[in-house]
């Protein structure tokens, strides 16, 4: 008989040849770099996809994720970062006089140095929340106009490096700088910008008079946390537990919030930690600069949380305290704390994280941690003071 194996998303039997590889944790939140044990095989090559595509990447690239991102890069950032830092997202603005192509919009993006970047890209409306829309429209043609705000040359060295990382993949669009800068080989304009034409020109002046009073339309979904968040807390059980975590009833519940048409129907135990009146967990399941993952034993089981940049918290029950794990210590619990910025991860226990940041002892990873931070912080202050936009 051929060899199968069952999907964890969708529960379906496969043969062998269609399991891929999944991140538990998707990689923007630093998964890549996550141990082995939330590098999932029982995947399917379609709820890899699919649900890459329309779950993590819906939480991934909503407003509040791609700013708390951003700002946890930043405070990482010490100059010599081999990963640009990302930019930061206003949202969709109205500009008077810009020219808009059709079933397009005008995005906002904010520079590490406040440089100002207009983005006019297809509109996709069903993922009306997507910052950088439709993640399948990369190859449509787009143009971005970038506004730097100091001639400060590591500014725009840095500025540069974020605008250029984020369209990177985009290979049809075009970057058009908003400054006067001429004299550089080529077309006059720094390497990788392309030369405005009239359209262009036009823009860049009616831009240029309204770019103080940029404000952003938030476009929220309050749908897709849910999704996202029964998803990450499958793949975590299962990369914390192993199969035994499969059957359970919470994993159970679990897959079934992964898909839309379950909605309406699925009882996952969980709740926003803002809700919660708990100020043990706000403070100390947070750091900045990284992606929490903790589990810690609650009354009858062990519960999943998460935070962003000290921000984002979700508090989700996660399995039975039946269940055993080598990865979860019996009485500390486990964290992970993850650096997409830095490409690193920290693994300890909840107790040695709350020790540690309360000062009771020190975790050596973490202390390491702590001297990146204060470094990026020196960094930041050393640099040329930034001119009013
Ligand atoms: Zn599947």
């Amino acid at each position: 008989m051929a060899e199968t194996f069952v999907c964890l998303y969708c529960n379906y039997t496969h043969p062998i040849e269609q399991s891929t590889l999944e991140h538990a944790i998707p990689q923007s939140l630093g998964g890549a770099h996550a141990p082995d044990r939330f590098k999932l095989r029982n995947v399917c090559k379609k709820c890899n996809n699919d649900l890459g595509a329309f779950v993590d990447a819906s939480f991934v690239k909503s407003w509040f994720v791609t700013n708390g991102l951003a700002t946890a890069a930043h405070n990482l950032y010490d100059g010599a970062n081999e990963v640009p830092l990302p930019l930061s997202c206003i949202g969709p603005i109205e500009v008077l006089g810009l020219a808009v192509p059709e079933d397009y919009i005008a995005e906002a993006w904010v520079g590490p140095s406040g440089e100002i970047t207009l983005w006019l890209r297809s509109t996709d409306d069903r993922l009306y929340w997507y910052t950088g829309g439709n993640p399948r429209h990369r190859t449509k043609p787009s143009t971005v106009y970038w506004f730097p705000t100091s001639d400060d040359p590591e500014r725009i060295r840095i500025g540069m490096q974020s605008v250029f990382a984020t369209f990177k993949n985009r290979k049809n669009t075009r970057k058009v700088i908003g400054a006067a800068c001429h004299g550089f080989p080529g077309n006059g304009y720094p390497p990788g910008f392309d030369a405005p034409d009239e359209t262009d020109a036009a823009n860049i002046v009616a831009i240029r008079a309204q770019m103080k009073g940029f404000r952003g339309r938030l476009s929220l979904n309050a749908h897709f946390d849910k999704r996202f968040i029964c998803k990450l807390a499958l793949g975590v059980g299962y990369g914390l537990f192993g199969d035994a975590f499969a059957s359970t009833e919470n994993a159970i519940e679990l897959r079934k919030g992964c898909w839309p048409k379950n909605q309406a129907q699925i009882e996952v135990r969980g709740v926003s930690m803002s809700d919660s009146n708990d100020p043990l967990l706000e403070r100390f399941v947070t750091y900045p600069g990284a992606v929490v993952l903790a589990a810690t034993s609650i009354e009858d089981g062990y519960a999943l949380m998460t935070t962003i940049d000290e921000g984002k918290p979700f508090i989700v029950w996660l399995a039975p305290a039946s269940l055993s794990s080598s990865a979860v210590h019996a009485s500390e619990g486990y964290a992970l704390l993850l650096f997409p910025s830095i490409r690193k991860c920290v693994e300890t226990t909840f107790a040695r994280l709350i020790g540690h940041r309360s000062g009771e002892w020190q975790d050596n990873a973490l202390s390491v941690i702590d001297a990146r931070l204060a470094r990026a912080k020196k960094f930041w202050s050393e640099l040329a003071p930034m001119p009013m936009l």
